[in-house]
């Protein structure tokens, strides 16, 4: 599902990221991405989402090219990735519902379908109960969980997050790690970057590690 082959990212003016990382993800996976702050665990992620292009090597995702993709293809690639990224901020004039529907009327949904799917995804989260909250009366663990929500509601099969339990109590953290287990169990390809990985390795998953840019593991 996901393949890199030597790849290495460098930031102007002249930050080296990411080096000489292979490495390959099968579809069903869990794996966790760990290391210190600054190793490339959010330059990892975001060449897969295309938010980044590599400078060396290449990143294939279900197949594709994508460091490669014109931009005209992008839309396509990230409609079958959720995206859980600290600057993918919710809408705060915008109420739990509306937040999870945004994504589905881009997509052109038939209101009575995407409404269906809304409710599926805020149940599969524990916010049915919540749709007309707006973001601001929700607890930072609630946001977290909206957000995943939104991520999964066009139905990924690859789902994406940086550090989706940072800033929690470990409690409301275990919560949010059982969420994404829980797509994991049934089928959905799991990568996210995490300190937390007892939370995440006694139950399934694979231990990525980057040091300094570099794979340790
Ligand atoms: P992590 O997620 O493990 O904390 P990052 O991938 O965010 O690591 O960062 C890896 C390195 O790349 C760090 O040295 C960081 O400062 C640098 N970096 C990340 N993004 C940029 C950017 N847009 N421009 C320049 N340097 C960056
Ligand atoms: P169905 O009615 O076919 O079960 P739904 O649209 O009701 O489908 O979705 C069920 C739930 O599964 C949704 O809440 C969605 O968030 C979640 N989900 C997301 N991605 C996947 C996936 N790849 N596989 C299974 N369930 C997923």
């Amino acid at each position: 599902m996901i393949r890199f082959d030597s790849v290495a990212k460098r930031y102007p003016p002249g930050i080296d990221a990411l080096a000489e990382i292979s490495f390959q993800v099968e579809p069903g996976e869990l794996v966790i991405v760990s290391g210190h702050s600054g190793a490339g665990k959010s330059t990892l992620l975001k060449l897969i989402a295309a938010i980044e292009t590599p400078t060396a090597g290449t990143v294939l995702v279900n197949g594709q090219n994508v460091g490669a993709l014109r931009s005209s293809a992008i839309p396509y690639l990230r409609r079958n990735l959720g995206l859980v990224f600290q600057d993918q901020k919710l809408l705060f004039d915008r109420n739990a519902f509306e937040n999870v529907m945004l994504p589905l009327a881009i997509a052109g949904f038939a209101p009575k379908e995407a409404a269906r799917r809304v409710r599926a995804a805020l149940d599969k989260v524990g916010l049915l109960a919540r749709e007309k909250a707006m973001p601001i009366a929700l607890s930072g663990g609630e946001q977290q969980r909206l957000a995943i929500a939104r991520a999964v509601v066009g139905r990924p099969s690859l789902l994406l997050a940086d550090e989706p339990t940072a800033y929690l109590d470990p409690e409301t953290a275990r919560t949010v790690a059982d969420i994404f287990i829980d797509f994991y169990r049934v089928g959905v390809t799991v990568l996210l970057a995490t300190y937390d990985e007892a939370l995440f390795l006694p139950r399934g998953a694979r231990r990525l590690g980057l040091d300094h840019g570099r794979m340790t593991s």
